[in-house]
């Protein structure tokens, strides 16, 4: 039967099946980084986030989960302003992980 809408798939996240080595070591680095609350500020406010398709939160926090395809393309968006240091309710320096998730990700 045909109810006019579809149900989306599940998707699970597996994280003893995913690699992250990148991310643990971004934590290590940038411990306060766990305390994100995916509150979207940094998003909202995001200067590169105007002209592209660049959602920081949602890139990050795919690398923590140790998903880090098309990461560094989308981390090279960054105008590296800072607006969404000074936005960040949790006092993030986001700025600094983004360039931290591109060193990181440029070695692979
Ligand atoms: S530093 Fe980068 S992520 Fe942060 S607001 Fe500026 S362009 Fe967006
Ligand atoms: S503004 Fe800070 S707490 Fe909110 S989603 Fe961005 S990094 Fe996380």
């Amino acid at each position: 039967m045909d109810w006019g809408y579809s149900i989306n798939q599940p998707r699970a996240v597996n994280l003893d099946k995913n690699d992250l080595g990148v991310a643990e070591k971004l934590l290590r680095r940038m411990p306060l980084l766990q305390a994100c609350i995916g509150c979207g500020s940094c998003t909202a406010t995001c200067t590169a986030g105007g002209f592209t398709s660049f959602n920081f939160r949602k890139v990050q926090t795919l690398v923590r989960r140790g998903e880090y395809q098309g990461a560094y393309e989308e981390m090279s968006k960054c105008m590296l302003c800072g607006k969404c240091r000074l936005a960040c309710p949790r006092g993030i320096n986001t700025r600094a992980v983004v360039m931290m998730i591109k060193k990181e990700l440029a070695k692979q």
